[in-house]
């Protein structure tokens, strides 16, 4: 049974959905510049939750929106249009196009798949118009001067989400220079157009949405739903971007915006914030290059999802020796059968399985799911043959469990739970890292050496492998195993 901590109710609850397709939704990314490695976090975690409700069963439609337009993407593209001498409105394009093309490119290299639908923000104007409208009828909203503002005062239960009440709101809120509302609470829903800005057509003049209700109109559209299962996205979105959609949405509905509400925690560099003014902003593009896929998502993967996740030097260090250990154990079991056979213990791999269930039923626990990765890999590197009955039946399971953590398959999850096959690259490719058509030259030597009886020159080939973490085992009947340190 799947239990999922839900930030509207701040406890750990027993994942029903609404009906047998999960209906799942994320904020997507704002393109006005790449993505950095913290949107790189949100885009795995919620990858390896779709993956693991389908291994459960479920049917899974996952909407990710991208927002194009915005502020932020307005004020790049004003910075644009003076470099460029060309005019906002074409630089806006210009923009907006450029991170679209980005983010899907980033998407690309850290094999992530898209979400199945990723509605544009600019392609659902009308239909947050008419929203806009049915908030003004309900009287929800107001117009004033050509902007559209939603009055958090008539919708009570403001605040539920991030446990803010309106009244502490209103003591901490700053005096807005957007005098036109009547309750500095309020938020726009609608924003008339500055001069040459993009703008839109509405029945309160030329203008365009405000973030918020983006997110709003394009999950309930596209999910095709008042109430969505799960809805996500970063511990910072909460307040107020959260707690805005659930205000528009159920005043409009008068129903449940989304059931259950998962945030995941935020990213640091070095224990401090990512900030471009800080110089300490790391894009996918850039981490993808110097340290490959693989290893930022096996970065992500050592922290619970819910928790904060630094990015230093000595966690990678780690990273790059889980990373080898992999490498090896999988090298290892492409030549098990002819190199060493090994039994895998049936009752220690059913173990392994139930842990990684167990530890994704438990809030998605991914380090933990993932750590019965390496007691898989402690059974390929150290168990020998004792019982030949279990052995296909074993090797059946070993099977399934590889699936399920690396290896695609299509009964199970293509490119495994942790979407880490595209990622591993090509065996040749890992010699880069252990070259191991090196390591059996020199065993082979070393064997031939002590056969000679040169022990000395035989031990000098084992520390130097030593030197380059390689650590042999001699086993009885004059076989040599190799790990990595
Ligand atoms: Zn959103």
């Amino acid at each position: 049974m799947l239990k999922i901590y839900n930030t509207l109710t701040k406890r750990k609850e027993e994942f029903i959905p609404k009906s047998d397709e999960v209906k799942m939704y994320t904020c997507g990314v704002t393109v006005y510049d790449d993505c950095h490695i913290g949107h790189g976090r949100s885009l795995y975690i919620f990858e390896i939750m779709r993956r693991y409700l389908k291994h459960l069963g479920f049917k899974v439609k996952f909407v990710r929106n991208i927002t194009d337009v915005d502020d932020k993407i307005i004020n790049k593209a004003r910075e644009v249009s003076l470099k460029a001498n060309i005019s906002i409105i074409e630089a806006f394009d210009e923009v907006r196009k450029k991170y679209i093309d980005s983010y899907y490119k980033d998407l690309e290299t850290l094999s992530i798949p898209p979400a199945d639908i990723e509605p544009l923000a600019t392609e659902n104007i009308p239909y947050m118009i008419d929203f806009i409208s049915g908030l003004i009828s309900k009287g929800f909203a107001y117009e004033r001067e050509g902007s559209v503002y939603f009055s958090v005062r008539k919708f009570p239960s403001y605040g539920k989400l991030s446990g803010k009440k309106i009244d502490d709101l209103l003591s901490g809120v700053r005096i807005d220079e957007d005098t036109l509302k009547s309750d500095t609470l309020d938020f726009a829903l609608w924003k008339r157009a500055k001069p040459n800005e993009p703008y839109w057509d509405s029945p309160w003049g030329n203008g365009r949405p405000g973030w918020h209700i983006e997110c709003s109109v394009m999950s309930q559209r596209y999910l095709d739903t008042e109430t969505l299962d799960i809805h996500g996205g970063g511990l910072d979105l909460i307040f107020p971007h959260h707690e805005n959609e659930i205000a528009q949405s159920e005043a409009f509905n008068g129903k449940i915006f989304s059931s259950y509400w998962i945030h995941h925690g935020l990213l640091t560099i070095n224990g401090e914030k990512m900030a471009k003014s800080l110089g300490n902003f790391v894009t996918i593009k850039d981490a993808v290059k110097k340290y490959s896929s693989l290893t930022l998502k096996l970065f992500y993967l050592t922290a619970h999802y819910r928790s904060p996740l630094d990015f230093n030097e000595a966690k990678l260090s780690e990273v790059m020796s889980i990373k080898r250990r992999i490498k090896v154990a999988l090298y290892q079991l492409r030549y098990f059968k002819d190199i060493y056979v090994k039994d895998f213990s049936y009752d220690n791999i059913k173990a392994i399985y139930k842990k990684f269930i167990d530890s994704m039923n438990d809030d998605f626990n991914m380090p933990l799911a993932f750590s019965s990765l390496f007691e898989l890999m402690g059974e390929i590197n150290t168990k020998s043959i004792k019982e030949e009955r279990f052995f296909e039946e074993a090797k059946a399971l070993l099977r399934l469990i590889l699936d399920i953590f690396l290896l695609p398959s299509e009964v199970i999850i293509k490119d495994g739970a942790f979407g880490l096959k595209n990622s591993l690259g090509k065996i040749e490719e890992w010699e880069r890292d252990i070259n191991i058509e090196e390591i059996e030259e020199k065993i082979f030597q070393r064997k031939n050496l002590r056969m000679e009886k040169r022990f000395k020159e035989a031990d000098e080939i084992r520390n130097e492998l030593l030197v380059k973490g390689i650590v042999l085992e001699d086993l009885a009947g004059g076989q040599t195993r190799w790990y990595p340190k």
